[in-house]
């Protein structure tokens, strides 16, 4: 009896119930995203990506990639680039005038078509110009109005709609960032410990690929994913592995 009652204490203490009780802690995901290209930085952003090994997604804007042969070349190392996941920013980003864009849904959810098309992307998420507005199965949220239209009516035709947990903002004036590297990790550990985020345990994170387009804005782009990946609290991921998101997607294998 006494014999017997060893057995199943160490059978206890030994079986994957026991495992439970210690599991390696689950990292927070980060899902890294870069805004407005292909344009000025957006060579930087992806050399850092590679370099870094990263998944990231950037959102395009079709008009800028045919602003320039050097946009064009931006465009084509994106697509080259197996970390990079294409996304939909639309084709004219709204030229700038929000309000006006999304005024005529029609014509801004035909702005996104036609943007799909010209960038040949194989996947349905995008984000809206100038709008923090999220648009996934059975959740939704809009930080401001104008493109609430236009966001229901992209996701009725299938699109993902994603906006930001955390935006990385920088001045209109000289392009560069406003937050130090080590404030933007602050912000990510403190909205992920509180639990702050659109989904808890997921971080999206805005930046625009013009920020980068100096060499001391690229070394503070390494030093904000060296000093993440540092922590060893967080991962990148790809949008389209986002919870729940259900992106459509002609898949590319990524390594790890
Ligand atoms: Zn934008």
């Amino acid at each position: 009896m006494r014999k017997s009652y060893f057995i199943i204490i160490f059978l206890l203490a030994f079986s994957p119930g026991a495992m439970y009780h210690n599991p390696v802690a689950e990292k927070g995901i980060i899902y890294l995203t870069f805004d407005d290209g292909p344009q000025q930085g957006s060579e930087n952003v992806n050399d850092v990506v590679l370099k870094e090994k990263i998944k990231v997604d950037v959102f395009l804007v079709g008009k800028y990639a045919l602003l320039s042969d050097a946009n064009m070349d931006n465009y084509e190392l994106y697509a080259e680039n197996p970390y990079v996941e294409r996304c939909n920013h639309s084709f004219t980003h709204g030229n700038m005038h929000y309000e006006l864009f999304y005024l005529n849904p029609l014509n801004a959810y035909d702005d996104f078509a036609l943007n799909g098309y010209m960038l040949q992307l194989n996947n349905t998420i995008c984000r809206l110009p100038g709008c923090n507005t999220w648009r996934l199965p059975q959740r939704s949220y809009s930080a401001t109005k104008p493109g609430n239209k236009t966001a229901n009516l992209l996701a009725a035709n299938g699109a993902r709609i994603f906006g930001w947990d955390l935006q990385w903002d920088y001045s209109p004036k000289t392009n560069t960032p406003l937050q130090t590297p080590d404030e933007m990790i602050a912000l990510v550990d403190s909205l992920m410990s509180y639990k702050r985020t659109f989904t808890p345990g997921h971080i999206v994170i805005s930046c625009n690929d013009q920020m980068f387009k100096h060499s001391a804005q690229k070394l503070q782009l390494f030093e904000f994913i060296g000093k993440l990946k540092a922590t060893g609290s967080y991962r990148f991921e790809h949008l389209s592995k986002y919870p729940n998101a259900g992106v459509i997607f002609e898949s590319r294998e990524v390594a790890d």
